[in-house]
């Protein structure tokens, strides 16, 4: 489903495909990350320095081929770092690998309020298992 030039996954479907390699989460939540708890295994890269950490990223999720962005409800920050990460690769015209980028749905708080896993550990960057 597309609004807004992005493609949004429901709770459901995240769940669904988590135990696949090829998949990242990215939590774009600023300092609420570190008090709410968190989808386990997420990557954190907030939004308020997304753009500077947007090479690091692409490093960072080098064996990656869909990325899931989220931020407390995927209204506004989830979505807006999704289109910068995707209007990037595509000025850079590099092939990294991404081959999609989706949103979640209602984001970490829908998550959390659905009674889907939450990891609540402090390490950096999260070292628990996809579920
Ligand atoms: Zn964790």
């Amino acid at each position: 489903m597309a609004r807004n030039g992005v493609s949004f996954i429901t709770g459901a479907q995240l769940l669904s495909l988590r135990r696949r390699p090829n998949i990242a989460v990215i939590d774009v939540r600023d300092e609420e990350r570190s008090y709410d708890g968190h989808i386990p295994g997420s990557l954190h890269f907030a939004s308020d320095s997304f753009s500077d950490k947007i090479s690091d990223l692409i490093q960072t999720v080098k064996q990656k081929d869909t990325l899931v962005f989220h931020c407390a409800l995927s209204q506004v920050r989830g979505p807006t770092c999704a289109r910068r990460l995707a209007s990037y690769l595509e000025e850079v015209k590099e092939d990294v690998g991404i081959k999609d980028i989706l949103v979640l749905e209602r984001g970490f708080n829908g998550w959390e309020s659905s009674g889907r896993p939450v990891c609540r550990c402090t390490d950096i960057p999260c070292k628990a298992h996809n579920l």
